[in-house]
């Protein structure tokens, strides 16, 4: 709804430092973890947060290879379909995981155990922060076995780029202890199936800063949002608003020049409104269905000109909006999540490092919570 012009721009800057610096500190002490080499599965083995159904690329390949090295029947075509949503929730319940067929740290460990038990490596290169006992825990093995195959006297004493070799062909790794009965209790779901919904809106777009990092992401979780985009923004990134259409969001009007239309003539308002309907209709090949008002100023005249052309406004349940004034990425996750309710329509906005920064604990955050993610329908 609101654009701090003079603020927004020093506190993109900071904000971007800050990234710049955040970055950095992951590239060099991060990057590390997937070795020189590492590839197919091994890479996803390294991988954080959720792969899901509607991901495509690098990511849902190494999954399907690993599955089907596995033995479970998947495709290979980087796509996370129902196929290999199916292929992992199958995994999920052989595996004693909740199945909910969202592949999260805890799919991918079992994942990496039974990988390396069907594929034993020779040698591992000990990185840092890692023990014997995360080692053993990565391969599928016991530490006691790695101890006797290494030959250490002390389990504890293990160096960062010492090799350990992993299994020999004379003494294959040992056997772990078969399928646990079924009468453990059941282990509790790391994402819960949702049953409570939110819709994560956007407002103030298209934006170069933003757009794109803002669409990645949601892709890289198979999340849907809804953007509001200003009508000569559109005419200006024209490819951006069409980027946003071709990923299969929700586009509504935010106003065409992002100006207050709160106590104009009926023929001011629908002027505005027409031309940011049609410049977004013109660019991206979808007519918008949904009205937020800029400033969230709304009156008569607006709620019934909208209306006259075929669109219903929509505010937000978020009073205030999450990422307007916050003091850091933790801040918005934090306001953002206190916020959801189901049903509840969360007002986020383009142009702010912070929002980006924020999304995917955000959005990891709310499904721990059961929440999926939902447009309002036409
Ligand atoms: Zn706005």
């Amino acid at each position: 709804m609101d654009c701090f012009r003079g603020r927004r721009l020093s506190a993109a800057l900071i904000a971007g430092c800050l990234a710049a610096v955040v970055l950095g500190y992951v590239v060099l002490h991060l990057a590390p973890a997937a070795q020189a080499g590492d590839q197919g599965p091994v890479a996803l083995f390294s991988f954080a947060g959720l792969i899901r159904r509607g991901e495509k690329g690098d990511r849902v390949r190494y999954l399907q290879e690993a599955l089907r090295a596995c033995g479970y029947e998947v495709s290979l075509d980087g796509v996370f379909g129902p196929m290999t949503e199916g292929a992992v929730k199958k995994f999920q319940r052989e595996n004693g995981l909740y199945a909910d067929g969202i592949v999260g740290p805890q799919t991918i460990r079992e994942l990496s155990k039974l990988y390396y038990r069907a594929n034993p490596p020779d040698k591992h290169t000990v990185r840092s922060g890692e023990t014997l006992s995360t080692i053993a825990g990565r391969y599928g093995v016991s530490v006691e076995t790695l101890a006797k195959i290494n030959k250490l006297a002390d389990p504890d004493m293990v160096y960062v780029g010492q090799v350990l070799m992993i299994s020999t062909p004379q003494e294959p790794p040992a056997q772990e202890p078969p399928a646990p009965p079924t009468d453990l209790p059941p282990k509790p779901p790391p994402f819960p199936i949702p049953d409570r919904r939110v819709c994560l809106t956007f407002d103030d777009g298209p934006d170069l800063n933003t757009t794109r990092p803002i669409l990645a992401i949601l892709r890289q979780y198979g999340v849907k949002a809804t953007f509001f985009l200003v009508g000569e923004r559109v005419l200006r990134h024209p490819e951006l608003a069409r980027e946003i259409a071709q990923e299969g969001h929700v586009i509504g009007v935010h106003g065409f020049e992002h100006k207050s239309l709160s106590g104009l003539s009926a023929a001011e308002v629908r002027r505005d409104l027409k031309e940011a309907r049609d410049a977004i209709t013109q660019v991206t090949g979808v007519s918008p269905y949904l009205y937020r008002p800029p400033f969230g100023q709304l009156d008569q005249t607006q709620v019934a000109e909208a209306s006259k052309l075929g669109m219903r406004v929509t505010m937000w349940t978020n009073i205030g909006g999450a990422d307007l004034g916050a003091a850091s990425a933790e801040d918005v996750t934090a306001r953002t999540v206190s916020a959801a309710t189901d049903g509840g329509i969360l007002m986020l906005h383009e142009g702010l490092q912070y929002t980006v920064e924020a999304l995917p604990s955000l959005i990891e955050a709310l499904a721990r919570l059961g929440y999926g993610f939902l447009n309002p329908s036409k």
